[in-house]
């Protein structure tokens, strides 16, 4: 958008996209939105590219705080320099960079204490404790609670896991006005935590090994899969050096860079 657009690197709309892409309710939304509309051209722009990809209000799903949109991007990333080396030797920096990545994450997860992961929901939920605290709740019926909160009150639907804030539909984690409502009822606030914050999803994950390949002569291959024979596959090897830039995805633009000495 910066590029697009031609923003500064402190202009005003960056901030304002910012508080308009993380805004939980349609309210929030269209006021921050509405600022962004007196630059006609950035709010055209960021229309024509769909709402729903960046505007965590108009997402049909469910999003955390961090947006990628292709995680190959990210592997890609990693295997820039090993990309070069022959299929065997990539294979192997492959394996040894997921053992490392896979014992690394085990390891914390091994040496948490807290039920939920301490950098993603703990910290947000003990924050919330905090807020809850000071608010009051009243009981509309058996399963809906208005939590009274200052300009913001949250309507909560405890059987339908819903509060008007929205902030708990999104992240599956308890909003303030939850959590408040929780301490109301005397209910375990963890409980109403989505299971993938958890600490025990998080060694899950990370649970499996992944064992290096043995050298050729110990294999073991059975009689079958000896006698094909594979051949390379029928592509046209093109002139000139490889590629080794990736393709720009649809509607990205690629970055030139000049050398500011020599132009
Ligand atoms: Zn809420």
């Amino acid at each position: 958008m910066k590029r697009t657009c031609k923003l500064k690197k402190h202009d005003q709309m960056l901030m304002h996209f910012e508080q308009t892409a993380k805004s939980y309710s349609m309210a929030e939304f269209d006021c921050h939105f509405r600022k962004i509309k007196r630059k006609e051209q950035v709010a055209k722009y960021l229309e024509q590219a769909g709402l729903h990809k960046w505007s965590r209000a108009h997402m049909d799903g469910r999003r955390y705080i961090v947006m990628t949109t292709n995680i190959a991007e990210s592997i890609n990333s990693v295997l820039r320099f090993a990309r070069m080396l022959p299929v065997v030797h990539l294979i192997g920096e492959i394996i040894n960079l997921l053992v490392k990545w896979f014992t690394e994450r085990r390891e914390l997860a091994l040496k948490c204490t807290t039920t939920l992961c301490p950098n993603f929901g703990e910290r947000k939920l003990r924050n919330r404790l905090d807020d809850a605290s000071r608010m009051n709740v009243i009981k509309l019926n058996n399963v809906q609670y208005n939590v009274v909160d200052g300009d913001t009150d949250g309507l909560v639907h405890m059987t339908n896991n819903s509060c008007s804030c929205r902030k708990f539909q999104l992240e599956q984690l308890p909003c303030k006005h939850v959590v408040a409502v929780c301490r109301f009822l005397n209910q375990n606030v963890y409980s109403k935590a989505s299971r993938y914050y958890t600490r025990n999803t998080w060694l899950d994950a990370y649970s499996d090994s992944i064992y290096p390949v043995q050298p050729q002569g110990m294999w073991v291959i059975p009689e079958d899969v000896r006698s094909r024979v594979v051949l390379p596959p029928m592509a046209k090897v093109m002139p000139g050096r490889r590629k080794k830039l990736r393709i720009p995805s649809q509607g990205e633009s690629t970055i030139t860079r000049k050398c500011s000495r020599y132009r």
